[in-house]
């Protein structure tokens, strides 16, 4: 059901939403956008910057996630919430209007990790570990990147053999969310027996398992990445995701998250043209305010048009996932649109901001940091390009 929402609800002017995109949503859309912008405004802007400059995870935040009922996101049943695509979507862009390393834990283990359980796992094992994930108790990491197989993971050599009644993997893996934390790590390795790709679970502890975090980032510094060593790392049948058959079915759970990077890109957009506006309207030079001066609005009005693409951009992917006919190319569509924009816009904030632009405290260079790694993962902006080429020339320029 679509209700008409008044633009002023949240006690703002008409703010970013000039084409009246919040009209549209649903009541189970409008509740997840409203609750998500509350926690983000309240309990995590405050603390973000701290945590980045200091390269730390923010537990306690994590922790909150299951309370606001979007971890699992639209998974039915087994304690996950079953929420529409677009109200995850909300949420994502609200996670990444205040703190993007905050967004990617999430995406990390619901968007990749639990997914790959829901959408390849069998029902036992879906009991057996979406529960707890649910209510963040277990941490899920997804492990694709390796780091000869980047854009090109698709050429994966991690080997999944035989061995009694289970499987020994052998590897390396890079770029790995959580790969230092998480208790069940989703391990996507080629089978010796008949060449595939497939998806075994490797839980925290297994002996030939080591982990270690990639130091020294400048983007998302409060979620750690790492660098993963597989040997002889045994894994029973019971772990290895039946549905899990082939490179498709990673490309199945990456095409759902590709839409997450659009919006994600939209939130840390949101952020940056918020702070520029404000600021541009408080600061004065020449013995005016800054918005005062034609550039600088111009410049305003140039990002508003771009972000308010980037939410038509949103919209239209999250009714056409809403409905079940998102594919990944339209997905690819958006991601490319929207961090390109969104790189845009953070650097425009950022030089309106003048020398204040480069400090913590007005957040516009962490998002504008933040945003490098989202253009980069889940498929370069110049992969998409090159699906999304290929969709329209019916010439791949890969092989
Ligand atoms: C912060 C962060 C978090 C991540 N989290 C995870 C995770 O949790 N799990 C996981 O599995 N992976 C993860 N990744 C890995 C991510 O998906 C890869 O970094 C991404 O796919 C790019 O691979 P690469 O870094 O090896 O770059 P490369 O593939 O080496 O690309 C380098 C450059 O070459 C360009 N390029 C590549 N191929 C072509 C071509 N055919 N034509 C033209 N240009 C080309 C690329 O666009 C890019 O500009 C993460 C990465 C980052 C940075």
């Amino acid at each position: 059901m679509t209700t008409t929402k008044p633009r002023t609800r949240l006690g703002e002017a008409l703010g970013t939403d000039f084409f009246s995109v919040r009209e549209q949503f649903t009541d189970e859309q409008w509740t997840t956008f409203v609750s998500m912008r509350r926690f983000v405004d309240d309990e995590v802007i405050p603390v973000a910057a701290g945590h980045w400059e200091r390269a730390e995870i923010c537990w306690p935040l994590i922790r909150r996630l299951p309370e606001l009922g979007i971890v699992g996101e639209e998974i039915e049943g087994h304690g996950c919430p079953g929420l529409s695509p677009m109200a995850c979507g909300l949420a994502t862009m609200e996670l990444h209007r205040g703190d993007g390393s905050l967004g990617v834990i999430h995406g990390v283990h619901s968007g990749l990790a639990m997914r790959s359980i829901a959408l390849c796992g069998s029902d036992e094992q879906k009991e057996r570990w979406l529960p707890a994930m649910a209510r963040m108790e277990r941490l899920g990491a997804f492990a694709l990147t390796e780091p000869d197989h980047g854009s090109d993971s698709v050429a994966l050599e991690t080997s999944a053999r035989r061995n009694g009644n289970g499987w020994l993997l052998n590897g390396r893996k890079r770029w790995i969310g959580l790969g230092t934390l998480a208790d069940l790590i989703v391990v996507w390795a080629r089978s010796s027996v008949d060449g595939k790709v497939g998806a075994y679970v490797v839980e925290r502890g297994t002996p030939g398992y080591e982990a270690s975090v990639i130091e020294g980032k400048g983007s998302l510094r409060s979620v750690w990445q790492a660098d993963i060593t597989l040997t002889d790392v045994r894994v029973p049948e019971a772990n290895r995701l039946p549905a899990a058959r082939t490179f498709a079915d990673a490309t199945r759970v990456l095409a759902a998250t590709r839409s997450t990077c659009a919006w994600a890109a939209l939130g840390h957009a949101t952020a940056a043209y918020d702070t520029a506006l404000r600021y541009v309207s408080s600061r004065r030079q020449f013995g005016r305010p800054l918005a005062s001066f034609q550039i600088i609005q111009q410049r305003l009005v140039s990002m508003l048009a771009d972000l308010t693409a980037m939410q038509l951009y949103c919209l239209q992917i999250g009714r056409l996932a809403d409905a079940g006919r998102l594919t990944p190319t339209v997905a690819g569509l958006a991601k490319m649109h929207n961090t390109r924009k969104a790189r845009a816009i953070a650097a425009d904030a950022r030089d309106m901001l003048g020398g204040n632009g480069i400090l913590l405290d007005h957040h516009v260079i962490r998002h504008m940091a933040d945003l490098e790694a989202i253009h980069t993962f889940e498929g370069t902006e110049t992969i998409q390009t090159l699906i999304v080429g290929r969709d329209i020339t019916g010439i791949s320029a890969f092989a």
